[in-house]
């Protein structure tokens, strides 16, 4: 143990202020902050670990490394390696960056990022599963609702709201949440001109979030809606939150082209054709988030830029069953605890990745294709006492979803 003074915490190295307890043994002293996080550690490892109450202090938190973070997220999202290791370098910067104890002059920024890529392929699912690693609350927000405070809408601060709510109404680990911004290319003002006349919907909502992603004090009414004199308010202060936005940017392929071709006029003729568009978002600049519509202060406040890749037959096909809660997984289970052994041919498998292709919908059409092909059993096969086990064939699997109203048009 190194050698403390006699005012300092000997783990954490904190002075003694007068303002928390320090408990004084033989050799050492420890701070009450470092005496909470021991015991939690001790429950932890002894299996009692109680989930977070009220300001009982914060909740176990292990920072791991940014390799075994993106091993924890191999588990559960398929493929986007780019974006896995983005982001784990990202929250592995931001986590040691608010766990730092000392102050000097070397200020670390937050690493608040961006996640281009098109619908269902898994932007909400990395953020999530960060913050199920981390042990740390998380808050999915929607930026079309949100509008800027006093207009019809969601104010932005809402999204605190839910993080507080997430957290069980612990301030402090709601302090260093993460929040998912959904669709975030949804508020990008509709020219790169700044507008003269007011838009509540897209740059107005911009600015709001943007002293969120600032870092700033916030009061929030505890139970979200409008505030009102009367109320009382919480206090949130947003400098340790990870902020996260995804959208699918449709259309800014053609903004990195036009770049990408002007930067090299000249060199080859056909270089814009020897981009293949899928390969065009691999190139992603924040200049080209700017030129879409996103202010040039919120680009800055998200530095870190990555994407997604389209989900291809091969990746639709290992999410329905490599994940840890893959879909035949979940269903098989389902199954199972009513005495029935679920399997499925290799073939329903490929059928269900051809209609979800069909549908565009990324790996979000897989579950309504699972539900409308499974629907009749789940409904018959409990009170059925014969029956204990079912197969999917892909005869099977086209029956049932062409006789489903809702998925086949
Ligand atoms: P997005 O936020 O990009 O629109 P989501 O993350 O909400 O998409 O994905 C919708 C669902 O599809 C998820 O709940 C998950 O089950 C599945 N999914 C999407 N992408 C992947 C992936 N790369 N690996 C595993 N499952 C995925």
């Amino acid at each position: 143990m190194a050698k403390k003074t006699p005012g300092q915490c000997s783990f954490c190295g904190r002075e003694d202020n007068g303002q928390l307890l320090f408990l004084r043994g033989l050799n050492a002293v420890i701070c009450e902050d470092c005496v909470e996080n021991a015991h939690l550690i001790v429950m932890e490892e002894r299996g009692m670990a109680d989930k977070p109450k009220k300001d009982s202090g914060l909740p176990a938190f292990s920072l791991k490394k940014p390799k075994e973070i993106k091993d924890f997220l191999d588990q559960y999202v398929i493929g986007q390696e780019e974006a896995k290791r983005t982001l784990a370098v990202a929250v592995y910067n931001h986590y040691k960056r608010i766990s730092q104890k000392v102050t000097d002059d070397v200020e670390i920024e937050k690493s608040n990022m961006i996640l281009v890529g098109e619908t269902g392929t898994g932007k909400t699912l990395l953020a999530r599963t960060i913050a199920k690693m981390l042990n740390v609350p998380f808050a999915i927000a929607d930026a079309t609702v949100l509008t800027e405070a006093g207009y019809v809408g969601e104010d932005v601060e809402n999204i605190l709201v839910r993080l507080l709510q997430a957290a069980d109404y612990n301030v402090q680990a709601a302090e260093r949440g993460i929040v998912f911004i959904d669709e975030i290319d949804k508020i990008a003002r509709k020219s790169d001109n700044p507008s003269i006349t007011r838009d509540v919907s897209g740059e107005g909502v911009q600015q709001a979030l943007l002293k969120l992603l600032e870092g700033t004090v916030s009061n929030v009414p505890p139970q979200g809606g409008r505030k009102h004199p009367e109320q009382k308010m919480i206090a949130i202060n947003t400098k340790d939150i990870l902020f996260i936005a995804g959208g699918a940017f449709d259309g800014i392929e053609r903004i990195i082209a036009a770049r990408k071709s002007t930067n090299i006029i000249g060199y080859s003729a056909n270089t814009e054709q020897a981009l293949e568009k899928n390969n065009l978002l691999k190139y992603l600049t924040p200049a080209d988030l700017k030129k879409f519509g996103l202010i040039p202060e919120i680009v800055g406040r998200m530095p870190v830029i990555t994407h997604l890749d389209p989900l291809d037959d091969k990746a639709l096909k290992r999410i329905l069953t490599e994940p840890k809660n893959a879909l035949v997984k979940q269903f098989t289970k389902l199954f199972a605890m009513d005495g029935i052994t679920l399997t499925f041919e290799d073939d329903a498998l490929n059928f269900m990745v051809e209609k979800a292709i069909e549908f565009k919908l990324g790996a979000r059409g897989l579950r309504s294709i699972m539900e409308a092909i499974l629907n009749d059993a789940m409904f018959e096969m409990p009170s059925d006492k014969k029956s204990s086990s079912l197969t999917i064939t892909r005869e099977y699997a086209e029956k049932r979803l062409s006789n489903n109203n809702s998925l086949a048009q």
